[in-house]
């Protein structure tokens, strides 16, 4: 790996002064402050940062021009999604799946007419998507997934149920479904892009333990959806799948979140006494926040190493899993040493007058566990690290 990150020392200054004007001096952004039931206010402010950086063009940097990027190395793009992360602006990261993983899909799979119609509002942050991956009864063994598309003339009609996405945000849903029930469970699936507003399509949320509605349960009733919305190949879906898969593990965003909480940490423990002594004096603390800061960096480092092997035209796969397990087992890591330090006081919510960071810890911690199985379980990626990183059996 061999790349020097001081050539964008300009473009860094550049974002990371916008990002300090977008939020107030503490750095402590909006939805923290509102506390519980704060999803709507979030996907508000994610879609309009989302336009922003679209006209500045560092939302798709690393996409093709010809499809409205700016043709950046992708070590670029990943210093902008860490440091966007790190500043928490929205529309980036694990919250853009358009730019993430679907743009990129519709790239190497998508028509002539998909690329034209969908690429370019990505790119300028118009649109956005959700994921319609997991079913019920179908998450980490997902070729087994139930949901129905029959071939009707030039349409093709979909039943069935997906959970555990965002689809009441969302302008389109990017959606797979079985096309043919006789083959290979990993043969018969293909990929669709859905109109959220699509008669037969019904969103309905679902309340997550903090209390949010940030996930919904979509249900699918005799859905005419025409072919020109297959992406890629019909029975194909599947192998496109594990390709754009890995194009989300390889986020940065992780990183940039985990760091932050990290240094809120700090500074909040450097006003911090206990029995008469700072809490950052104390040196079980200091080592374990020493501990962390270094698993930061090689989070960092495992992350670009997605990026630098995909400037070399290569496309990693047990490589992304070790980023994700580790940028997102680390911040677990901070999210508990965090709520463990700040006592029965880091469970309060914003909006309580003891809440500590102003709720920052209640609501990272809660959402902390679902880092490890969004996109695809800790457990999981550990078997792709071990079938295809290291060759052993399955
Ligand atoms: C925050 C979050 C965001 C999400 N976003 C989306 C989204 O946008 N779109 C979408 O479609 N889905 C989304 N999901 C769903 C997610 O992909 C699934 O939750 C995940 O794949 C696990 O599936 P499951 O919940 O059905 O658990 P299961 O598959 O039932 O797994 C249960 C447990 O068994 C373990 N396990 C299962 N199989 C194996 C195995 N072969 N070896 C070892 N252990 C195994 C798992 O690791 C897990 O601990 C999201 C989930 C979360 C929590």
């Amino acid at each position: 790996m061999e790349f020097d990150l001081r050539e964008y020392d300009a473009f860094r200054d550049e974002v990371v002064a916008y990002c300090k004007q977008k939020w107030p001096p503490d750095g402590l952004a909006p939805p923290y402050r509102a506390g519980r039931r704060a999803e709507a206010a979030f996907w508000e402010e994610a879609a309009q940062c989302q336009r922003e950086l679209g006209e500045r063009g560092w939302l798709t940097g690393a996409w093709p021009v010809e499809y409205g990027g700016g043709g950046w190395p992708k070590v670029k793009q990943a210093l902008f999604n860490e440091l966007a992360a790190y500043h928490r602006i929205r529309g980036t990261g694990n919250a853009n799946l358009g730019v993430s993983t679907i743009g990129p899909t519709i790239m190497l799979y998508g028509s002539e007419e998909q690329k034209r119609e969908f690429l370019p509002k990505i790119a300028r942050g118009e649109i956005r998507w959700s994921q319609g991956y997991s079913e019920p009864d179908a998450g980490s063994d997902l070729a087994s997934l139930r949901t129905r598309a029959v071939a009707d003339g030039d349409d093709f009609i979909l039943n069935g149920a997906k959970v555990w996405n965002h689809s009441q945000h969302a302008d389109y849903i990017f959606l797979l479904a079985r096309t043919d029930p006789d083959a290979p469970k990993h043969r018969g699936i293909t990929q669709f892009i859905l109109p959220r507003h699509t008669p037969g399509v019904t969103v309905q949320p679902i309340l997550d333990a903090y209390g949010q509605e940030r996930w919904t349960l979509l249900t699918l009733e005799d859905v005419r959806l025409p072919r020109t919305m297959v992406v890629g190949e019909v029975n194909r879906g599947w192998y496109q799948t594990v390709t754009s898969l890995d194009f989300e593990r390889s986020q940065m965003a992780w990183v940039g979140q985990g760091r932050r909480l990290l240094m809120d940490l700090i500074a909040f423990l450097k006003t911090k006494t206990r029995q008469g002594r700072p809490v950052l004096a104390d040196p079980f603390v200091r080592d374990q926040i020493g501990d962390l800061l270094v698993c930061l960096e090689m989070a960092r480092w495992l992350g670009y190493r997605i990026a630098y092997l995909q400037d070399q035209g290569k496309v990693p796969n047990a490589e992304a899993s070790m980023s994700k397990v580790f940028a997102t087992e680390t911040q677990q890591r901070i999210e508990r040493l965090g709520v463990n330090l700040l006592g029965p006081l880091g469970l309060l919510s914003a909006g309580s007058p003891w809440a500590e960071q102003d709720g920052l810890w209640d609501e990272s911690y809660w959402s902390a566990p679902g880092t490890t199985l969004a996109g695809g379980t800790s457990e999981i990626q550990r078997n792709i690290i071990a079938t295809r990183g290291l060759g052993l059996p399955r």
